[in-house]
């Protein structure tokens, strides 16, 4: 699909992968609009062709808000990427943590409620759009899990069941939205170097890095920009969780 002329939504837009995301589809002659949390537009650099706009992906109002604006552009909304998350960790008892119910119910909130919450508007906004192929294509969205839905880590218990059910949404979505002509797909990145790493030591990114079996380094924002929209370009594509971790395998 072209996106050329055609209105993009990202989440998490002002920061790391969605900033990326944004550059990029921006740069392919996409109108693309930023959703995220006003803190972090006030920290982001204006981008061309990006408008960013302030919402809370748990917001079901503030989302809806954001997607009528989108509509008030005049141009087909026909891409959502959800990339708004939070990757806070704390063990499950002990002095580091305990990962209590408020912190889990928030990862969950942000993450998995946040996804499904953009994915149901935006794909209720695509319905009415008009098709674009003789497939009867309207749209794509793309959701971000983690390789920690399939590795698990240490202090990961809530991410990892938040990412796990990204993924999990993401075949009942595909499924569910074919009869509009809407494919979803998520990409699962391992470790990318954006702001969310901003707690990780200098020493640790290092271990992590050298625990990729090639490349042996940490993934940059753009490489995730680049097979999201690939996912895009690729009609066939549909429903599938696609891992992009230059195959590491996490130590239990
Ligand atoms: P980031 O911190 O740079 O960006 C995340 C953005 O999400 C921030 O701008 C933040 O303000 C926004 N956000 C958080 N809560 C929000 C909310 N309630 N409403 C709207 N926006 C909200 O992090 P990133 O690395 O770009 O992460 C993007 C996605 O990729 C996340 O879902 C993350 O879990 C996932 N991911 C990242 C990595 C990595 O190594 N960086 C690895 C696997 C998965």
């Amino acid at each position: 699909m072209d996106v050329s002329g055609a209105s993009v939504l990202v989440t998490g837009g002002a920061s790391g992968l969605g900033a990326a995301t944004a550059r990029r589809f921006a740069a392919a002659g996409a109108q693309v609009f930023g959703l995220d949390l006003q803190d972090s537009i006030d920290k982001a650099a204006p981008t061309d062709g990006v408008t960013l706009i302030p919402a809370d992906v748990t917001d079901e109002a503030q989302v809806q808000g954001a997607i009528d604006t989108i509509a008030e552009s005049g141009a087909p909304l026909r891409v959502a990427v959800n990339c708004a998350g939070v990757g806070w960790a704390a063990r499950i008892l002990g002095k580091d943590g305990p990962h209590d119910l408020g912190l889990f119910r928030k990862v969950i909130d942000i993450n998995l409620v946040g996804t499904f919450n953009v994915m149901r508007l935006a794909a209720n906004r695509m319905s009415e759009e008009s098709t674009i192929d003789g497939d009867g294509q309207r749209g794509v969205i793309i959701n971000t899990a983690s390789v920690a839905a399939f590795e698990g880590q240490i202090g990961q218990i809530a991410y990892a069941a938040s990412k796990g059910g990204v993924h999990a949404m993401t075949i009942s979505a595909a499924r569910d939205l074919a009869r509009i002509g809407v494919r979803v797909c998520t990409i699962a990145p391992g470790t990318i170097s954006t702001p969310m790493l901003a707690g990780v030591t200098p020493e640790f990114q290092k271990t992590l890095a050298e625990a990729i079996p090639f490349p042996q380094r940490l993934g940059e924002p753009d490489e995730y920009a680049q097979l999201a929209e690939f996912i895009v370009e690729h009609n066939y594509l549909n429903g599938e969780t696609i891992r992009m971790d230059g195959a590491i395998r996490m130590a239990p």
